[in-house]
């Protein structure tokens, strides 16, 4: 009995011993895991808060402190910052391509592969890009078969809805990529989801065959930008030209053109400046009660062409005494940035920086023109190329809220104040505007 119990007991005995060491073992693993746990849930709760304060704070992706300090390096530096607050593009020209090469045969065209000009998906994701306007451009009409006063009848409209219907068949063929978006919510959402916010722009008032009604429909289409002119006049208001200034024939805006401004700010669809005169943006300014933007523009100062924005019109940007709030979206295209064969990356800079110190660095933005130009500054080949951009503006000394602003966040603040406005003045009923384009023959003079 002793034998059996001494051992039983003394068996039993180091059982315990040997079940306390297991127990405080498991004891202690389980303490630690617990505590790994919450460490781990603490830092993903920090992540998570900080890109939804990064992308819906007050400030958008501008004022607002995140996690971590940024690389030393620039270029390590600039890719961290752009996977934070990814480029939102003013002005990419994708759709043209698509109707140039491949007629507009959506099934066709490979944005999986390498496209022939600079967009395609590979592309877009290693520039970090979460969102941008796709162009819905048609060049401006042959003047002598337009007439004189834009009257005569052209495919303008019909080519615009092509290029809207072969924009939406490309966001929805890769779902996984592209997030179709019409609101500043829309495209901070889309971010969220690692998606590339795809936004609809009309680059000329001679896409609207001289029609506010025509506008009113495309915004229900889902565009939200309209460009007041491409490189000619139209009824609504009078072109830059292109790299050398042409006569003004409404000198600024015509009457209709005030009221197509009035339409634009009663719905929501920004009011675009690229490509007007001086005058034209000039009237743009004073008239719009919305914020306004420039999608694909650069500085006069810094390369002296038509195309550019000169100094006495960016100084009436801005949120002092009688100035509008806007943004100026810098346009690569090497024409506009420099002088032949001196279009880089460091000239690109000059084009924000000039900006920056006149405007403010609130007001300035992307608006690449990708797609929509033939040659590129040397850095900034093609849409994965945003990152040198970053890296070059770190080097001049822009902290990451500024270039959290560049990058995207001061175009949601503008987009954001345009539709408040346009909320505003529907809430007090502002009527819709049915001017008709005075010298139209189709209808009735009075009724
Ligand atoms: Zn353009």
């Amino acid at each position: 009995m002793s034998e059996e119990t001494e051992p039983l007991i003394s068996s039993q005995q180091r059982n315990y011993a040997h079940d306390d060491a297991e127990h405080e073992a498991a004891q202690q693993q389980s303490r630690a895991i617990r505590i790994r746990a919450i460490i781990w849930s603490l830092l993903t709760l920090v992540f998570i808060v900080s890109v939804i304060v990064i992308l819906f704070g007050p400030d958008h992706y501008g004022h607002v402190d995140w996690p971590g300090a940024l690389p030393r390096d620039p270029d390590q530096a600039a890719r961290k910052l752009l996977d934070m607050a990814p480029v939102i593009d003013g002005h990419i020209d994708l759709p043209i391509i698509a109707r140039r090469v491949w007629r507009n045969n959506v099934s066709a065209i490979p944005l999986h592969d390498m496209m022939p000009m600079h967009v395609d998906i590979p592309r877009l994701r290693e520039g970090r890009v979460g969102g941008f306007f796709w162009s819905v451009f048609v060049s401006c009409a042959d003047h002598s078969a337009e007439g004189i006063d834009f009257v005569n009848a052209t495919w303008r409209v019909r080519d615009t809805l092509e290029q809207i219907d072969v924009a939406k068949g490309l966001i929805a063929k890769y779902p996984e990529t592209f997030q179709y978006a019409i609101s500043s919510t829309d495209i901070k959402e889309s971010i969220t989801q690692g998606k590339i916010a795809s936004l609809l722009g009309v680059e000329g008032g001679h896409q609207l065959g001289n029609s506010i009604a025509v506008l009113r429909q495309y915004y229900d289409l889902g565009v939200r930008y309209v460009t007041l002119t491409h490189t000619c006049h139209n009824a609504f208001a009078d072109s830059c030209g292109g790299l050398e200034t042409i006569p003004p024939l409404h000198y600024g805006l015509s009457p209709l053109g005030f009221k197509l401004i009035e339409e634009m700010n009663r719905i929501g669809m920004l009011v675009d400046l690229s490509h007007t005169s001086d005058m034209t943006a000039v009237h743009g300014i004073m008239h719009s009660k919305a914020p306004v933007i420039w999608s694909h523009s650069s500085a006069r100062v810094v390369h002296d062409v038509a195309r550019n924005v000169p100094d006495e019109v960016l100084s009436m940007i801005g949120t002092g005494e009688g100035q509008k709030d806007g943004i100026i979206m810098v346009n690569f295209s090497p024409s506009f940035v420099a002088p032949d064969g001196k279009a880089d990356v460091k000239k690109v800079a000059d084009h924000v920086q000039h900006i920056a110190n006149v405007v403010g660095k609130k007001h300035v933005g992307i608006g690449s023109d990708f797609d929509g130009i033939l040659d590129t500054p040397k850095g900034l080949e093609d849409v994965s190329k945003y990152p040198n951009l970053i890296a070059e503006l770190l080097r001049r000394g822009w902290d990451k809220y500024e270039l959290a602003g560049f990058t995207g966040g001061n175009f949601l603040r503008v987009f954001a104040a345009v539709e408040d406005v346009a909320r505003q003045l529907q809430a007090a009923g502002t009527p819709p505007v049915y001017d008709i384009y005075r010298k139209r023959g189709d209808l009735p003079q009075r009724y």
